[in-house]
């Protein structure tokens, strides 16, 4: 229902509308009485989703509404559902009492949730961060910002366009802020399908450039200056108080990190494994022993973000070499952890001034372990080999007795999630407060009190204090002692026996005892408020503190990785090098056990191998053996240990995978264009600094075309000087390392039996001598017959082979036909793009 209906309706629904014009894009949730209700096309949109029912309710003259309502004490679950379906969420509540409304109860939106905007503990995954992120597009560079206002982490960098989307998806933010003039884009595309679950929020062109000024002295860039405009503008349309209190934006880099495009972030199934895109099986699955969130959140940045700066690394593997070492240290520190809140949220929550009184009390909690944490770490800078990292750390870590020794005078233990309902001091915290929960508490005593002073004072031993509804407290004096009545007792009723008066002493006391419990709500709020502001002065050194027991945290756990699953402390250099003895895939052997795992080693060094050609059969361990290879190297840039016997890893720049097509189909694009695509990216961005595997190049084509394809792409690469590994089926690339000294060749050991095939799962040197296409046919169970037949054809095929092989090596062995060699002599490769290399393949090709 847009705007106003013509004819006549209700005030409610006059009012109803009168808010829903100015949430048009919001599910409006409505407070009517115990209930949020929902009308009209928010109704119809939502009762699906939610499963709720669809109802009517009369607006007006010839009008019904449709409905459905949640009760609003349950409205948690619907509206995170909501949030992450990717709509907005406005409340709107009932702002005065309804029973002292006079006609129609006011009511106002209080807040808005939207996709990637909320704070509230409820809505956020523990050990999820929840980003919103903003575009600012120029023609060459964007800006970037990210805001995940839970953890108050306010990021932004400039990047070159072709790097953006994949800057993006790092994060996986939740909701995207974009000017509207990109709705069309090729990027918005490209962002729709690689995460499915993001909110895109289009804003008119004013939201980018309106604050602008506010971020002058931060960058130069227009466009980085549009993107943080973009979230101040946005954050001070939905949270505006939280917008005041927003820190500056920190700057990142990227090019400081290990580079991982988004296939090989989800082929590496860093965080997500590929079938089902849950975290179990992924690489993180396997680190994350973790005992905090905000430790978990940390692990997984980490992981995101592999560093190329050797003495960080090296620090870290210091942090995590002493804890495994000093296994008795460790535990202590680890029963500590254990018992730490959610110190980083708690502390963005007291610093934006949005904790309510229950949160407090866990912050309280929380911070109770910390001055034993700081001891244990005290005790370990004693140790010789105390590494720097560790000092860092416990300089980090705040003194907050005081702050401890505050909420614990203040807070009772549980107190509850309002602000307004009191229940939130002890007892002898303030004067004021236990004043007046005495007065409630002791009211009959009062009275009583009150009913003997009056007694003696007038000398009436049958004086009495009632109460009746009418006329409330009152002092009732029996009709034989009415002479000694003082003048200032006010009559206020007679009956038979007695009159009752009103007495100015009772009268204040009755205000008092009335009115206490309603001050004491209203005072326990101005404290609380009081005592908050009072604590956020203290929410850095608490976030500060929270950010080193992460560190802690996630060092710490690494440490139990690797003392658990054997991992070994790798050597990393300078040099271009990566040598690897019997490494090990770090999900797989967790999940077929490490007794049935093979282990594989690895040597690329600069001037000797660089580019290794794996064949073997299908399902002989080769993809295994490339993930593993680029695990490794991750897990090194990140500090960790890893499952290795030894390793030496020269610093990489960029890791680039092609591995298989996966879900790529579904959206559309034919394997080979997708793949294509794939080696365009990498051959245009790899250098001599990077490590690429591909699995399987130009599957998608004819023989021919895919091998003459795989040949150009690898010698590329191998001129580029690029560590790669190619796992093929095509034996006719073995014939690249007879022409280049850098280029080795490996094959997945298998053994035959009796017509059948035992994989080895060993990487060795050398090429297969066949594939066992039709062997792995008959273990995936086709029938008899169809294998018969294919043995028949491939004998057919196999005579006319050798042909093909022949002109191969005789390409390459010398007497082929005149003018051939010549002509490839006259090519200078490192000249060539792919496709000019492959058109001269073809050119040869045809020649032979
Ligand atoms: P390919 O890429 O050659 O087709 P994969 O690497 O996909 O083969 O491996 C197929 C399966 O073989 C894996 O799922 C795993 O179960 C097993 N496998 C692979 N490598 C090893 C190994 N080193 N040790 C034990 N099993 C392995």
């Amino acid at each position: 229902m847009r705007g106003l209906p013509k004819t006549e309706i209700t005030p409610m629904f006059r009012q109803y509308f009168e808010i829903k014009g100015k949430h048009p894009d919001c599910i409006l949730f409505f407070r009517l009485g115990d209930f949020y209700e929902m009308f009209f096309e928010d109704a119809e949109t939502v009762s699906p989703i939610l499963g709720l029912v669809l109802t009517k309710r009369e607006a007006g003259k010839d009008l019904t509404a449709p409905m459905c309502g949640i009760p609003a004490d349950k409205s948690e679950t619907y509206i995170q559902r909501l949030l992450e379906l990717g709509f907005k969420v406005a409340i709107c509540e009932q702002v005065e009492d309804p029973a002292l409304a006079k006609g129609l109860v006011k009511r106002e939106v209080v807040r808005v949730y939207t996709p990637g905007l909320f704070v509230d503990f409820q809505f956020l995954k523990e050990k999820e961060k929840t980003y919103l992120a903003s575009l600012g597009l120029g023609t060459k560079k964007a800006g970037l910002a990210f805001l995940e206002l839970s953890c108050e982490e306010f990021l932004y960098t400039e990047l070159p366009i072709e790097k953006l989307l994949t800057e993006i998806l790092k994060r996986e933010p939740r909701e995207i802020l974009l000017d509207t003039a990109l709705k069309e884009t090729d990027l918005v595309k490209r962002v729709n399908q690689s995460l499915p679950q993001v909110h895109l929020t289009f804003l008119e062109k004013e939201a980018f450039r309106i604050y602008q000024k506010a971020y002058e002295g931060i960058s130069e860039s227009e466009e980085v200056k549009a993107a943080l405009s973009g979230i101040l503008y946005y954050l001070k349309l939905y949270q505006p108080s939280l917008a005041e209190r927003l820190g500056p934006p920190l700057f990142y880099f990227p090019e400081e990190f290990l580079y991982l495009d988004e296939n090989t972030k989800r082929n590496l199934e860093l965080l997500k494994n590929l079938w089902d895109g849950t975290e179990k099986y992924s690489l993180y699955w396997v680190l994350d022993r973790t005992k905090t969130p905000m430790g978990a959140r940390l692990l997984k940045e980490w992981i995101l973000y592999p560093l190329r700066e050797i003495t960080i690394i090296k620090k870290r593997q210091r942090g995590i070499e002493f804890f495994l070492e000093n296994r008795g240290l460790r535990e202590n520190l680890v029963q500590g952890l254990k018992s730490l809140a959610d110190l980083e949220r708690l502390g963005s929550r007291l610093s934006l001034r949005v904790i309510n009184p229950r949160e407090l009390a866990f912050l309280r909690d929380g911070l109770k372990v910390l001055p034993e944490l700081k001891n244990g770490l005290k005790h370990a800078l004693n140790f010789i080999d105390c590494p720097e990292i560790l000092r860092e750390i416990y300089e980090d870590l705040s003194d907050i007795e005081d702050i401890l020794g505050e909420l614990e005078g203040s807070l009772v233990e549980n107190p509850p999630l309002a602000l307004k309902e009191g229940g939130i001091f002890k007892k002898g915290y303030r004067a004021e407060i236990d004043e007046l929960k005495n007065l409630r508490e002791n009211s009959l005593l009062f009275l009583s009190q009150l009913e003997a002073e009056l007694k003696a004072k007038t000398g009436i031993p049958t004086l009495k204090i009632g109460y009746n509804r009418v006329f409330g407290y009152y002092v009732e004096v029996s009709k034989g002692y009415l002479r000694s009545v003082p003048s200032y007792f006010e009559r206020k009723q007679t009956l038979v026996n007695a009159e009752r008066f009103m007495v100015p002493e009772l009268k204040a006391l009755e205000e008092k005892i009335l009115s206490a419990e309603e001050r004491l709500k209203n005072l326990e709020y101005e404290f609380f408020l009081e005592l908050r502001e009072k604590m956020a002065k203290k929410a850095e050194e608490i976030k500060t503190s929270a950010k080193a027991l992460a560190l802690l945290d996630v060092l710490i756990a690494l440490a139990e990785v690797a003392e658990k699953y054997k991992y070994i402390c790798p050597e990393i250099t300078e040099e271009r090098v990566l040598d690897i003895e019997e490494g090990r895939h770090p999900v797989l052997e967790r999940l077929q056990g490490e007794e049935n795992f093979i282990p594989n080693s690895l040597e690329l060094k600069e001037g000797d191998t660089e580019v290794l050609i794996i064949t073997g059969p299908n399902m002989g361990g080769k993809s295994t053996f490339l993930r593993q290879t680029a695990q490794i190297v991750l897990l090194a840039q990140m500090g960790s240990f890893v499952p290795a016997k030894r390793a030496r890893v020269g610093l990489f720049d960029k890791i680039f995978t092609r591995i298989g097509a996966g879900d790529e189909l579904i959206r559309g694009k034919s394997t080979f264009m997708v793949e294509m695509s794939e080696c365009a990216q990498i051959l245009n961005n790899a250098t001599d600094r990077s490590l690429v595997l591909l699995d399987e190049v130009g599957r998608g084509t004819s023989t021919f075309d895919g091998m003459s394809l795989a040949w150009a792409i690898t010698e590329y690469l191998y001129k580029k000087r690029v560590f790669t590994l190619l796992a093929t089926h095509y034996f006719e690339l073995t014939e690249l390392a007879k022409v280049y000294p850098g280029i080795k060749n490996f094959h997945a050991e298998v053994r035959e039996w009796q017509d059948q095939v035992i994989f080895l799962y060993r990487i060795l040197p050398g090429s297969a001598d066949q594939s066992y296409g039709i062997e792995v046919a008959r273990l995936a169970g086709l029938p008899e017959m169809v294998l018969q037949r294919a043995k028949e054809i491939l004998k057919e095929a196999e005579g006319k082979r050798p042909r093909f092989k022949q002109k191969q090596l005789s390409l390459f062995s010398g007497d082929a036909k005149s003018g051939l060699f010549d002509k490839i002599k006259s090519i200078d490769p490192d000249k060539l793009s792919p496709k000019e290399a492959l058109e001269f393949l073809y050119q040869l090709k045809k020649e032979l």
